[in-house]
């Protein structure tokens, strides 16, 4: 099937709709300035044809999008049990940045996709690599998976820095719980550049390739990023809880794994078939992008893909 002309179909029938609705993430000062207007698309499949439409090649802050790569180099580098010991597997059902649960569960996350969970891994890395290492790795993978420099937006990443009082104290909480092993400083500087990660949807679509080719790298098809069995579990992570607490609600709409950002990207995988990468900044009040989910809603009514 000729994927092109369906991601024009999309870009056509909601370009007159883009800004209309929804929110940018403005809790980011650096990111309250981004146009509402921006729709990007972009999808690779497995064979590595590639098709883009409207800003498909325009580089946006990828946010908790990047806590797909950090588990990813998690998973490819420590001890998966002990990795799951200190991170769970379940839906949080409640914000990505909220810390009720963690009080009840003696300071282990509900899963790496929120952002105690990504703060989690994060501390994991810095145990494996050092403070500096773990985002030069971070870098090195990301860059690898695209065939191209991918880099960090500093100010953003300053901006976070300045303003995330609430990962502050999510990463000081379960520091409290004995569940961070390194400075909280150290573990934070590593988890505000990864959401600062500057990437287009043409570029994730690309990176996250493995996900669709059973852990097999997008553009060595012969090297193994994870194993198979390890991006099965990355899909089912991100069918489950890559969406904040709408998981439920993109599984029924959309129906495939997907994983968002608050800057307004979603990513989507579609195993054996194609990875595909939305961006339009405004969000719904879960931190979704609102028009990325009509978009990707779209793209599996006109083509019929779905896991289930
Ligand atoms: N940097 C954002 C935060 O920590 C990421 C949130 C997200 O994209 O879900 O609040």
């Amino acid at each position: 099937m000729d994927l092109q002309p369906v991601l024009d179909g999309i870009v056509a029938a909601l370009a007159p709709l883009a800004g209309a609705e929804g929110k940018v993430a403005d809790y980011i000062p650096a990111l309250a300035c981004i146009s509402p207007q921006h729709l990007g698309l972009a999808l690779r499949t497995c064979e590595g044809a590639a098709s883009q439409a409207g800003e498909g090649a325009q580089p946006f802050s990828v946010q908790s999008i990047s806590k797909v790569f950090t588990l990813t180099l998690a998973m490819r580098h420590l001890d998966e049990r002990e990795l799951w010991q200190r991170i769970g597997v379940e839906p949080s059902g409640t914000a990505f940045n909220s810390l009720v649960q963690l009080e009840f569960e003696g300071g282990k996350p509900r899963n790496p996709f929120i952002n105690a969970g990504a703060i989690a891994v994060a501390d994991r890395l810095v145990s494996v690599y050092g403070q500096a290492g773990a985002k030069a790795a971070l870098l090195a993978l990301v860059s690898d998976l695209c065939g191209e420099p991918v880099v960090f937006d500093e100010a953003v990443a300053a901006s976070e820095a300045a303003t995330g009082f609430r990962n502050m104290a999510m990463c000081n909480f379960m520091k409290g719980f004995g569940q961070i092993d390194n400075a909280v400083e150290a573990v934070l500087d590593v988890y505000f550049h990864q959401c600062a990660l500057r990437m287009s949807c043409v570029q994730l679509a690309r990176a996250l390739g493995y996900l669709c080719r059973d852990g097999a790298h997008p553009l060595r098809g012969s090297e193994q990023v994870v194993s198979e069995r390890q991006a099965r579990r990355i899909n089912a992570l991100m069918l489950t809880c890559g969406t904040y607490d709408a998981a439920g609600e993109f599984a029924y709409r959309i129906g495939l794994p997907c994983k968002s950002g608050v800057g307004g990207g979603i990513v989507a995988v579609m195993p054996d078939r194609l990875t595909l990468a939305v961006w339009s900044p405004p969000l719904d009040e879960a931190g979704n992008s609102l028009l990325g989910q009509v978009a990707l809603e779209q793209f599996v009514s006109r083509t019929g893909l779905s896991v289930f």
